[in-house]
Formats: C-alpha cells, structure tokens, sequence
C-alpha cells in the first residue's frame, strides 16, 4: 500500500458536469465518495481504477461527504465494500426513510405556502424521485459525525460542513494536511447552499448560515490541498473564504436594497434575484433566496411578519 489518494473522475446527467472520488491506497483501501449511478459512470469507474492498478473488488469500504446522487450513485455496485460510511441524513436518503419523505413534502407544501409559491413551481415530490433514482442503491452501515474516528482512517478528521446539504461532512488527512472537501468548498464557484426539510419537530434549517458558519470553521484549521467533489484540486488559502463570504454579503446588499423598497414575499424576491433562472431552477434560487433573506434577518437589517399565511419581508426601520 502507497498511502496515496488517487482521484477518479466521472461523468454526471447534471448540469455541474464531471464529478470525483478519492481512492485512498490504504489499509483498509478507502474511496471517498462514489459517482452517480449509471453505466457511464460504473464504466470510468472501473476503466480508471484499473488505471491505478485497482478492481472494483479492491475496494474494501467507502466514505461519503454527503447524500446528493452524483456522491452515492454507485456504492452498490461494489461487492467487497463492507462499510459505507456518512451522515444520518445521508442514511435517510439512501434508505429512502418513508416517514421522513412524508414529512418532507408536506413541510415544503406548507413552507412554499408561506413563501406565495405558485404551483407550477413545486415540484419537490418530483425531485425526491429524482433523486433516489440517481443515487446509490444500498443503506450506510455507519452513521459517522464530527469527533469521530473512521476505521482504519487513523490520521483523517471528520469536520462538520452542512450548509450545502446538511448531510455534509469534510475529512482532513492531519499529517498531510489534505481535506476532501465534497462540495463544501470549490475552486470556482460557490457552493449552492440548499434548502431541505428538517428532520420531524426541528427548526427549518437555515442553509446560508450554516454555509457561512462551515465555511468559516474551515481558517481554524491547517488545510494545504483541497480535493473538491467538481473542478480543479487547489491549495487551500483563507483569503478565499473571505472571498466567498463577501460576494454573498454584496448579493444580500442587492436583495437588502430591494426590500428597502417594497414589502415582499419570498417568492418575489427570487423573482427579483434570478429573473433568467428562477423557472428552470426553482429549487435551486428559492434556497438562495430564502438564505440571503435569513442572512439579512439575523443581521438586523429586515424583518419579517405573516399576512394571510404569508411571510412578508421588509427592511427595519433602521435601514429603510
Ligand atoms: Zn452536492
């Protein structure tokens, strides 16, 4: 074994384009996420793990960032893989956990009330099959979280990074300092910090303040290489956080001077924020939207209170 981290790029149906894994050559040998399942996917799979002198039967557990398809897809397919590892919310997903998808649709058929969203733009029950189509087609055999040890991971640290989904974990290698980062953190782009229900009696989850919050977690910690979920391997530096986290706050600007004008309703707010993209993809600028309003609303600069059923945001009489 050669203790090297090997990545291993597939194709996805997505939009976003190529996604990776990370083979670790240990003891156990590792993989670090696991495609999207179709047969393109199993095909560059296997054809770049023979690149590396590898089977598919080599490979002995994984370990998932967190439960979107193009992360799961394939841990199925796999016959020697005896743990597969990840959030409880990724065990929710793959378990495809009926109860909780019942109350997954009825709390965004509720919430898209309170927001005045049309009906011809819901369509959660559509994506949830989506979904589960895509994605790996066994349960995890381990919930893992922050603070714990992975087996036969030895120097690897579990951090906490939900915001872009709250199934999100990152893992840091502390002797070489490499993170893989799922798609926490990107060289290009920012991640998309993604709306989902709750688990059953919590609160809604405030995805952009999570995001904030991870993303700002990561300067404590010594990271040199960022192994990324989708684009270029980078060196980590701090001044990209930074980066990150000030074009979110010049958006919520956008959005703060916006409100400053009107009292309004989510949903026009993100008619207002992605005017060329909030019908193609709903889901994707309504959890923007409601993460710049609820940025906004913890800052102090609006506020929010329900008319008819609805949530009407406005600027606080200190910023109007
Ligand atoms: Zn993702």
């Amino acid at each position: 074994m050669d203790n090297t981290i090997y990545q291993i790029t597939l194709p996805t149906p997505y939009a976003v384009g190529d996604v990776h894994c990370y083979v670790l050559k240990d003891d156990p040998i590792t993989m670090f996420d696991a495609g999207v399942d179709t047969d393109e996917s199993w095909d560059a799979m296997v054809h770049q793990l023979d690149e590396i002198g590898l089977k598919p039967n080599d490979i002995q557990q994984i370990v998932l960032t967190h439960h979107h398809p193009d992360h799961t897809g394939l841990i199925h397919r796999f016959e020697n893989v005896n743990a597969v590892y990840g959030h409880r919310m990724t065990d929710l997903w793959l378990k495809q956990d009926e109860s909780y998808f019942a109350h997954y649709e009825s709390y965004f058929s509720t919430l898209y009330d309170q927001f005045a969203v049309p009906e011809q733009y819901r369509n959660v029950p559509k994506t949830i099959q989506n979904a589960f189509r895509f994605q790996g087609k066994r349960q995890l055999t381990n919930i893992i979280d922050e603070g714990q040890e992975i087996p036969g991971l030895k120097n690897w640290h579990i951090i906490e990074t939900k915001g872009h989904a709250q199934s999100h974990l990152s893992f840091l290698n502390e002797k070489d300092h490499t993170m893989v980062a799922g798609d926490h953190l990107l060289k290009h782009i920012s991640s998309n910090p993604i709306l989902e229900a709750p688990l059953p009696g919590n609160e809604r989850p405030k995805p952009l303040l999570h995001y904030r919050r991870t993303l700002k977690k990561l300067q404590s910690f010594s990271i040199e290489t960022v192994l990324p979920g989708h684009g270029d391997i980078f060196n980590f530096q701090s001044k990209l956080i930074d980066h990150r986290l000030q074009r979110q706050e010049e958006r919520a600007q956008k959005v703060l001077n916006y409100v400053r004008e009107h009292e309004v309703t989510p949903f026009e707010v993100c008619q207002f924020l992605f005017p060329k993209h909030y019908n193609k993809q709903f889901g994707l600028t309504m959890s923007e939207t409601i993460g710049q309003l609820d940025y906004l609303e913890e800052a102090g600069y609006v506020g929010s209170i329900t008319r008819n059923g609805v949530l009407m945001y406005k600027a606080t009489p200190l910023y109007s």
